[in-house]
C-alpha cells in the first residue's frame, strides 16, 4: 500500500493537495421528488397530523420488522422515553444500558425518574457485553437497553435469557439497526420493545420522527396512550363516533408524529431495501480495500447477523494521536466524526453520579480510538473511493511511516 503513489502524496494537513475539495459528510438524507410530492399531497388533504399516514407509516414499520404492533412518536427519544414509561421505570427501579451510544438512551430512563446502570460494551462489536449486564443485575433491576451499535445488533439473545429469568423488559434502542438481522429475525421483532428513529442520518427520515414496535397489545396501549397527553382514545375515532367524551388516564406527553411526516417516511420505505443493500455495498468496498492499511482496525460482524451499516466506525491503534488522524482526514475532505463520547463521560453524567472516567475501560478505550468514516446510501462510487484514498494516505503517514511498520 505504501507503494502507491497517494500513499507518498502530502497531506492536505500539511499543505498537500486534498483528495476532495468539498466535505463528505458522514452521513445524510437521500430524498426524491416523489418523496416531495407525497408531503405535498397530503398538506393539501384534511390531515395533516394524526391522520391516516400515521396508522399506514405504523402498519408499514411493523410489517418489516414482523410485528403485531408499532407505534409512531415525535422523534427517537420521545420514542425511548415512551418505551421506558411503558415498561414502567419509575424512581429507585434501575435500567442497564451501554455507555457507548447517544445520550437518548440513557436520558430516557432519567426522564422516567429511574437511574440507568451502566455496563462495558465487548471490544469487538462494541455492543453491550451481556455478562457485564449480569454483574450489573440487582434487585432494582427493571429493564435492560441493549443499542445495536453502528446498525449491528446486540447480542440479544443472552439479554433475553436473563431478562427472562430476572422478569426485565428489554427495549432494544435500533435507532441505527433499521434493515439489520440478528440470528434470521429481523431487528424490531425481537426484544420486548424496539425503538426506532427516522432523523435525517438515519435509514428512512421523516426529518424528526421515531417508532417502538412490539407484539404485546397492552405495551402497545400505553404507548399510544404516553405520546398523546395519557388519553386513551384517538380523535379521529372520536370524530368518527361523534364523540366528545374522553379521559386521561396517566400523565403523557405531546408526542404525536405528523401525517406530513408519515407521509414523508411512506414514500422512502419502497427504497429501504435497496438503501440497505447500498450501505452494505459500500461496508464491503472498505472492507476489502482498507483491510491492508496500517494502524488501521475495521468493524467486526458477528457471523449470526446482518449489519444494517448505519456507521463505519473504525479505530486508529492506540499508539496513534486520533485527534491528528482525524483533523488530518477532515484535511482531506472527508466529514469523518466520533461516535460516541461515553455516555458517563458527559459533564450532566459525571456531576450528577460521580462518575470520574475509568469505569467501563473497553468502552473508553475504544472512545479514544473510533473514526466513523462516511457511510449513507447516496454516496457514489467515487465518493467511496475518495474516502479510501483519503483513509489509506492519511494512515499510510501516521501508521506507516512515522512508526516505521510496512
Ligand atoms: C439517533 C439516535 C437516537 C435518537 O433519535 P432522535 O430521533 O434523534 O431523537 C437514539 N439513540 C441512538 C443510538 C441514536 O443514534
Amino acid at each position: 500500500m505504501t507503494t502507491s503513489p497517494d500513499a507518498h502524496a502530502t497531506l492536505a494537513i500539511h499543505g498537500g493537495r486534498p483528495v476532495r475539495e468539498g466535505m463528505l459528510p458522514y452521513g445524510r438524507q437521500w430524498l426524491t421528488d416523489a418523496d416531495v410530492e407525497a408531503v405535498v399531497e397530503v398538506l393539501r388533504s384534511d390531515w395533516i397530523t394524526t391522520g391516516p399516514k400515521v396508522a399506514e407509516f405504523e402498519e408499514a414499520v411493523a410489517g418489516l420488522a414482523g410485528t403485531r404492533h408499532a407505534v409512531a412518536f415525535s422523534s427517537g427519544t420521545a420514542a425511548l422515553h415512551g418505551a421506558a414509561f411503558a415498561a414502567g421505570l419509575g424512581p429507585g427501579d434501575e435500567a442497564i444500558t451501554t455507555p457507548l451510544t447517544f445520550c437518548a438512551t440513557a436520558n430516557a430512563v432519567l426522564y422516567q425518574g429511574a437511574t440507568p446502570v451502566f455496563a462495558d460494551v465487548s471490544d469487538d462489536t462494541l455492543t453491550i457485553d451481556p455478562d457485564q449486564v449480569r454483574r450489573r443485575l440487582t434487585p432494582h433491576t427493571k429493564a435492560i437497553l441493549p443499542v445495536d451499535y453502528a446498525g449491528h445488533p446486540a447480542d440479544l439473545d443472552p439479554l433475553l435469557a436473563l431478562a427472562q429469568r430476572h422478569g426485565l423488559v428489554v427495549i432494544e434502542d435500533a435507532a441505527h439497526a433499521l434493515g439489520a438481522r440478528y440470528r434470521g429475525r429481523p431487528v424490531g421483532c425481537i426484544s420486548h420493545m424496539t425503538v426506532f428513529s427516522f432523523h435525517p442520518v438515519k435509514h428512512l427520515t421523516t426529518a424528526e420522527g421515531g417508532m417502538v414496535t412490539t407484539d404485546n397489545a397492552d405495551l402497545a396501549l400505553r404507548l399510544r396512550a404516553f405520546r398523546s397527553h395519557g388519553i386513551a382514545s384517538d380523535p379521529r375515532v372520536r370524530q368518527a363516533e361523534g364523540q366528545w367524551y374522553y379521559e386521561m388516564t396517566a400523565l403523557g406527553f405531546n408526542y404525536r408524529l405528523t401525517d406530513v411526516a408519515c407521509a414523508l417516511g411512506l414514500s422512502q420505505m419502497p427504497r429501504l431495501g435497496a438503501n440497505v443493500a447500498r450501505r452494505r455495498e459500500i461496508a464491503q468496498r472498505y472492507g476489502a480495500e482498507l483491510s491492508g492499511a496500517p494502524a488501521l482496525t475495521l468493524p467486526a460482524v458477528s457471523a449470526d447477523v446482518e449489519h444494517a451499516w448505519h456507521l463505519y466506525p473504525v479505530r486508529v491503534d492506540a499508539s496513534i494521536d486520533r485527534a491528528e488522524v482525524f483533523r488530518a482526514l477532515r484535511a482531506e475532505g472527508l466529514g469523518v466524526n466520533v461516535h460516541y463520547v461515553p455516555v458517563h463521560l458527559h459533564p450532566y453524567y459525571r456531576n450528577r453520579f460521580g462518575y470520574r472516567g475509568g469505569e467501563f475501560p473497553v468502552a473508553e478505550a475504544a472512545y479514544g480510538r473510533l473514526i466513523s468514516l462516511p457511510m449513507f446510501h447516496g454516496m457514489s462510487d467515487t465518493d467511496a473511493d475518495d474516502v479510501i484514498a483519503a483513509v489509506r494516505k492519511v494512515m499510510a503517514y501516521f501508521g506507516g511511516g512515522r512508526y516505521g511498520r510496512p
